[in-house]
């Protein structure tokens, strides 16, 4: 079996031992008889799929019961809609941290849901290569959302902003979600699609806490509606079954290597093997300030895009996968995440030191 380093953003790689085991338990469920893609939602046997997964999350992240776990579809993308219209009052104004793309996207929702919105930081002025360090709030917020990391631009909070105690902080985490152990409690409801570090497409995390559900709109639409979802642990309707099973593995697969702490140390030495080679050359170029540098997603430049483009298609071959920028920005990215063994950060950083010296 010869599988690939695989840098893409999303989907992304998942770790082997999971594939195998998903691959073990594919045809029949541990003596069920059955594939857990066959089974009904409503069995005891997926309860226990379901339950495992919101319990291992739990664990992880450290807040006891303090959140309420949901599995739902529509991706994080459908998160940009129902944070406001589920949280933000007619009276209220939705407050956003701007660092680019999906941020932009997130407070473009608030916007056509017809809520008062309002930019209370961004980074906009510098093609969003920084992440603000001050933010500037309306009268009257909802809330004050941030998105923890910028999957396209490559640059990532190491400090979550401080909020008055009485504005809830919210966040789209992702493309970071546990790979580092942010202190979860100063949130209110975090979201994340499960393709970019916790599982395959197809499932969002989103974790509300139970003090933040009383503040809860109504009349919204049932699907919607996360009263609706809440109510029913995720199973108002048929849940996506296949990939919260898959995602229960991973979480297993991130307890036992050793937790979010353990976690960021394996991450901040795969990110050295790249940032380490920006630092030593004028080659390739990182695009956002250091202070701020993404462990998970780190967009770089080569001196011509010719040579991004010889860069990204020697790598291809070379069994380095999706090393191309987002169509949006150019240039090359490398995606790091959980999953991403160390070998493949030290392929990627030998193969770049090879094609600098022949290419320079
Ligand atoms: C990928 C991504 C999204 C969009 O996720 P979908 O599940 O495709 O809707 C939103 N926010 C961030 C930070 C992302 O990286």
């Amino acid at each position: 079996m010869t599988r690939v380093h695989n840098f893409s953003a999303g989907p992304a790689v998942l770790p082997e031992s999971v594939l195998l085991e998903v691959q073990k338990e594919l045809v029949d469920w541990r003596g069920a008889g059955l594939s857990v893609m066959e089974m009904s939602h409503r069995s005891k046997e997926y309860q226990s799929i379901i339950d495992d997964a919101m319990d291992t999350l739990k664990r992880i992240i450290g807040c006891g019961d303090d959140f309420d776990v949901l599995f739902l579809g529509g991706g994080a993308s459908l998160q940009f809609l129902m944070l406001p219209l589920n949280f933000c009052p007619a009276d209220k104004v939705a407050n956003y941290i701007d660092t680019g793309a999906w941020s932009t996207k997130a407070l473009k929702e608030a916007a056509i849901s017809g809520k008062q919105m309002h930019i209370a930081a961004s980074s906009k002025d510098k093609e969003f290569t920084y992440i603000p360090k001050s933010y500037q709030l309306s009268e009257n917020p909802a809330y004050l959302h941030i998105t923890t990391n910028n999957t396209i631009r490559g640059t990532e909070y190491m400090k979550i902003p401080e909020v008055p105690a009485d504005v809830p902080l919210v966040a789209d985490m992702s493309s970071n979600f546990l790979s580092r152990p942010y202190d979860f409690s100063k949130f209110s409801l975090i979201y994340a699609g499960a393709q970019k570090n916790v599982g395959p497409a197809g499932v969002t995390i989103v974790l509300i806490r139970k003090d933040y559900q009383e503040k809860l709109l109504g009349n919204i639409p049932t699907m919607l509606n996360y009263k609706t979802h809440l109510d029913k642990g995720s199973m108002f309707n048929t849940p996506p079954t296949f990939p919260i099973y898959v995602v229960g593995k991973v979480l297993h697969w991130i307890e036992d290597f050793g937790g979010l702490k353990e976690m960021e140390k394996h991450n901040i030495e795969k990110a050295s093997y790249l940032y380490d080679v920006f630092d030593n050359t004028s080659f390739y170029k990182g695009t956002v300030v250091p202070e701020d540098r993404s462990l998970m997603n780190i967009p770089f430049r080569l001196p011509t895009e010719e040579l991004e483009a010889k860069f990204i298609a020697e790598a291809k071959a070379n069994r380095m996968n999706n090393l191309k920028g987002h169509r949006s920005v150019g240039g090359c990215r490398a995606s790091l995440y959980n999953s991403l063994p160390i070998e493949s950060a030290k392929a990627l950083n030998s193969f770049m030191k090879e094609f600098e010296k022949k290419n320079s």
